[in-house]
């Protein structure tokens, strides 16, 4: 009864009461929220008028509004400020929320009434975002399941579950294996090239590891440096063997048979639903929403890039030649000598820029940059709850003053966050008969916290990253659609990344730099050439990138197009695969599909081409900005109005087009990138 989670949220904008909720809340909450979702959905299997869009498809969309709300605490916090007991707890309802998840799209009269509404969509006067509302149900139904016959079902259920503990193992395995690996060093002279930052956190491993001299890891704040700066080519190769050689060590965490398991598993899925590969199965509701078009694209932009890609290539070997080294350049000396080259030619680090971008010119930068696009503003607003000291609140307003949203700021590590950074939503947007429910949106980032002598100050990484998630959360704020599940960033997968990665191109921008990055000491403006060479250093061995991502998306595509089930030699398989963005010599007993996680552990299946296509999009979007001017009012308007404001209530290339005016090219992003 004294739970705050089921009670009204009496607090600013029904913001969630943080203070009173604790962890016990939860699970309670939980179980009496899916019993009251559970009687709504009863309400719309029980209603005995005829099925239409208003009594099944968009009351189904409004079932549950109590349980959103309750999950999205948990899950934020559990990723935000999380310990023990919430984790723990998180576990515990996982399986809860997947079995009424499933009840819901195995429920036969339910699935009835949505396809009695699917099949007459084209002549019952829906609207565009009636239609595809619809669209989108249907096709949740239809994947998990719905119209399977008794017997089938049985057995999707089986391989569901069996893929889920599959990809689980999958992970755990790179984990084991990514942890259990140790370079150990007590020789200073192996030490040779590497920056002080490093060493000191190699020498802090072996103490905490109860060891003498220095450890070095597999985890990317050690591998990556190590690779970049090491002058000690045979202790590179090792490093490098350890790495790309993670669950292919025929040990019993070898993930060989597992991925074989799941593409055969995902295969047999695919065809029981009626698709001839898995691919073809996921890609069904995409922009690219065919095997055959991630082809054509990842082909179109192979074929761009390979120039670039073996030029890349011919400097770097030409440039470690000229320094000390001797024969053809292997896999392992490509960090460090790219890493040389490029301090020769643009001489520009974080040190440099640091000062330049304190945390607090950067927010209210990309606040006013904001204002300047779309007429918003933000307004501090410290009466409402938090989860930690930390967090920052604002209400942001449109430029009519009607309100938008709430936006939560969450910049500093701390024990209990996850790493990275992330936009994500406490609260999404609907209009339900003319009464609109606006969102509260939150950034969570790990960004260099204060010390006593100075303020933040963020890396240019860090810079771009904020850009990144704020570009998610106007996706978020601007949003105006009617139903909660279209509303938001809740679009098609290759699409979600456009807004964010199109905020990421003012970081280059000399006119937006100008208006505010000063030095945090001396008030100083950032000299022309610093922002001159970001500029060009953004290029610097962008062919070779790319040609690594479409390798990955070949292989990617590889594995999720196969119609028949398989039993191959892994390394095989992949060697085919990637043969043609291949520009190393083959080091035997290397393998990435072992610890591929992406695909094999996470969602990324059959959608690693995605951030190509993303980069596509907004290099694309962003060339209209530069021709038309970068702060054009009638440019940011019309992707606002039809970029930012729709969310999925239409399909993306309609979107686009709209406000393009066409359909996006890979020109902008070739030009970009320096590849032509
Ligand atoms: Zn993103």
């Amino acid at each position: 009864m004294n739970n705050p989670l089921l009670q009204e949220w009496n607090t600013p904008f029904g913001t969630p009461p943080f203070q009173l909720i604790e962890t016990i809340h939860f699970k309670p909450a939980i179980e009496e929220a899916i019993k009251s979702a559970t009687e709504e959905i009863k309400l719309i299997t029980e209603n005995n008028e005829l099925p239409d869009f208003e009594n099944s498809i968009a009351a189904l969309d409004r079932v549950g509004e109590t349980l959103g709300k309750i999950t999205s605490v948990l899950f934020n916090l559990n990723s935000a400020e999380t310990n023990k007991e919430l984790q723990e707890t998180a576990q515990e309802v996982s399986p809860l929320l997947t079995r009424f998840s499933n009840d819901i799209t195995l429920n036969e009269k339910l699935f009835k009434k949505i396809k009695i509404v699917h099949e007459s969509r084209e002549t019952s006067g829906l609207n565009t975002e009636e239609k595809i509302l619809t669209e989108r149900k249907f096709r949740n139904f239809m994947l998990g399941g719905a119209s399977l016959k008794k017997e089938e079902r049985k057995r999707f259920r089986e391989i569901s579950e069996e893929l889920a503990t599959l990809s689980l193992r999958f992970e755990e395995n790179v984990l084991e294996e990514t942890n259990s690996f140790e370079l150990h060093l007590t020789d200073r002279d192996d030490l040779a090239g590497l920056p002080e930052s490093l060493i000191e956190m190699a020498s802090l491993e072996a103490d905490r590891r109860k060891n003498e001299g220095w450890i070095f890891t597999l985890h990317f704040p050690s591998y990556i440096p190590f690779m970049q700066y090491s002058e000690k080519r045979d202790l590179r190769e090792k490093m490098l063997k350890a790495y790309s050689s993670r669950a292919f060590t025929s040990n019993k965490f070898d993930n060989s048979e597992n991925i074989l398991k799941i593409a055969n598993l995902r295969l047999e899925i695919a065809r029981m639903l009626g698709f001839s590969n898995y691919a073809e199965m996921i890609l069904g509701d995409r922009m690219a929403d065919t095997p055959e078009k991630v082809d054509k694209f990842l082909e179109e932009l192979y074929q761009a890039s390979k120039p670039a890609a073996g030029r890349d290539f011919e400097n770097i070997s030409s440039f470690a030649e000229s320094s000390i080294h001797i024969g053809a350049i292997e896999r392992y000396d490509w960090a460090y000598y790219s890493e040389k080259l490029k301090k020769k030619l643009y001489d520009i680090d974080d040190e440099i820029l640091k000062p330049y971008f304190s945390l607090e010119k950067v927010e209210s930068a990309i606040f006013g940059l904001a204002s300047s696009l779309y007429g918003i503003r933000f307004l501090s607003n410290n009466t409402i709850p938090v989860y930690h000291q930390d967090v920052k609140t604002f209400e942001v307003y449109d430029q009519d003053n009607s309100f938008l949203s709430i936006l939560y700021v969450d910049y500093f590590p701390r024990p209990g966050k996850n790493g990275g950074a992330w936009m994500t939503s406490f609260r999404d947007q609907k209009n339900e008969n003319g009464n609109e429910t606006r969102p509260l949106i939150s950034i969570v980032a790990n960004f260099t916290r204060p010390s006593e002598t100075r303020p933040s100050l963020l890396t240019f990484n860090e810079l771009t990253t904020f850009l990144h998630e704020f570009g998610h959360s106007l996706h978020g704020m601007l949003t105006k659609c009617t139903y909660e599940s279209l509303s938001g960033t809740n679009v098609a997968r290759d699409f979600v990344e456009l807004p964010s990665q199109f905020m990421e191109n003012f970081a280059f921008e000399k006119e937006w730099l100008d208006t505010w990055a000063t030095h945090y000491l001396t008030e100083e403006k950032i000299p022309d050439e610093i922002i001159g060479k970001i500029k060009e250093a953004s290029a610097f061995n962008e062919g070779y990138a790319c040609f690594r991502q479409l390798g990955f998306g070949f292989l990617d595509m590889a594995w999720h197009t196969i119609i028949n089930p398989i039993n191959v030699n892994i390394s095989d398989f992949e060697s085919a695969a990637m043969k043609k963005t291949e520009l190393f010599p083959a080091i035997e007993g290397l393998n990435m599909s072992a610890s591929f996680g992406h695909i094999f552990g996470g969602g990324y299946a059959a959608g690693y081409y995605g951030y190509k296509w993303a980069e596509v999009l907004d290099a694309d979007a962003f060339s209209y900005f530069t021709e038309t001017g970068i702060f054009n009012k009638e440019t940011a308007t019309a992707f606002r109005k039809n970029i930012l404001e729709k969310g999925g209530t239409e399909k993306p290339l309609d979107l686009y087009v709209r406000f393009r005016g066409k359909e996006p090219s890979i020109e902008a992003l070739l030009k970009r990138s320096g590849l032509k």
